[in-house]
């Protein structure tokens, strides 16, 4: 792992809705993290969800972040030595990473519909709704099976192999130590799909390994994919960056904020007449 200096942070938001209060808190606390380590900011607009994403809000999140007084020294509207810093500009970094993956034998070709994965996983799995269920490993084919070719546009899914029983550990500077067993706590998961396009995961794990992010810092729901991370970090020779999991804000129901909560969107309170320094103090308050 790495030494967190010179620290290098980054806000990674998805441009398919506003931002609401749970986001902002999340880059508040990255914010806060580069600022008091001494470093520099990224902002890296995760871009690839062609079905969800809408320019205009591309715009408004930057714009929104910006209101809330936050700053970042590369991005889109910065530029910087890492350029592109949005996803759908960055294909030839990610297609490099699906070949070497293929050319060590990681992943393998799947044509299992998310239905047959779920039916043959049956209960859900302890991550709840937003977890991918147990790919089951009689899916896979033999380890030593030769490799179809990618191909130069990839119609199927492809899938990283993970190793069966092999304890993935970090020490999280939020939460400690963290392990979980491959295989058993998550399974083979993609890392390209059939629409031509890389994986949150890939995506994610090229994009801070090459832009040399010292410090991950995101919300609690991501845990299991830091561990999925882990495993394409170290199928590709990478360096994995260390990682800040931060707690999850919830509604006065006690639910997840999502991008479905619009009255608690960085724009709604904006159009309200909320003063961003009432909104920073009251993350302040509730402490990081
Ligand atoms: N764009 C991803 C999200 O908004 C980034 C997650 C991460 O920080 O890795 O969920």
């Amino acid at each position: 792992m790495k030494s967190a200096t010179p620290y290098r942070g980054r806000l990674a938001p998805s441009p398919t809705g506003l931002l609401h209060l749970g986001h902002a808190r999340t880059f508040w606390i990255a914010s806060e993290r580069a600022r008091e380590a001494g470093g520099s900011l990224v902002l890296r607009s995760d871009d690839l969800d062609a079905a969800r994403f809408r320019m205009d809000y591309a715009e408004a999140m930057l714009e929104d972040l910006r209101w809330l007084g936050l700053r970042w020294e590369e991005g889109p509207d910065k530029g910087g030595p890492f350029a592109p810093y949005e996803q759908s500009r960055r294909m030839p970094h990610y297609r490099r990473a699906l070949e070497a993956l293929h050319a060590r034998g990681a992943i393998y070709p799947c044509s299992r519909s998310r239905r047959d994965v779920v039916e043959a996983a049956g209960a859900p799995h302890e991550g709840g709704a937003d977890e991918e269920p147990l790919y089951p490993a009689s899916f896979r084919p033999p380890a030593d099976a030769p490799l179809p070719p990618l191909g130069t546009s990839v119609a199927v899914n492809w899938r990283l192999r993970v190793p069966d029983g092999q304890v993935v550990r970090f020490t999280d500077t939020r939460l400690g130590e963290q392990r979980a067993v491959a295989g058993v706590d998550f399974g083979d998961f993609p890392v390209w799909r059939k629409d031509d396009c890389p994986s949150y995961q890939l995506a994610c794990t090229v994009d801070d390994a090459l832009m040399g992010i010292t410090e991950v810092v995101r919300g609690e729901d991501l845990v299991r994919s830091t561990f999925r991370q882990l495993l394409v970090y170290s199928a590709l020779g990478l360096e994995a960056p260390l990682f800040h999991h931060c707690p999850l804000m919830k509604d006065d129901a006690g639910l997840r904020l999502a991008k479905r909560h619009d009255a608690l969107s960085l724009r709604t309170l904006r159009e309200r007449g909320e003063r961003p320094e009432a909104v920073l103090a009251s993350f302040a308050a509730a402490g990081s």
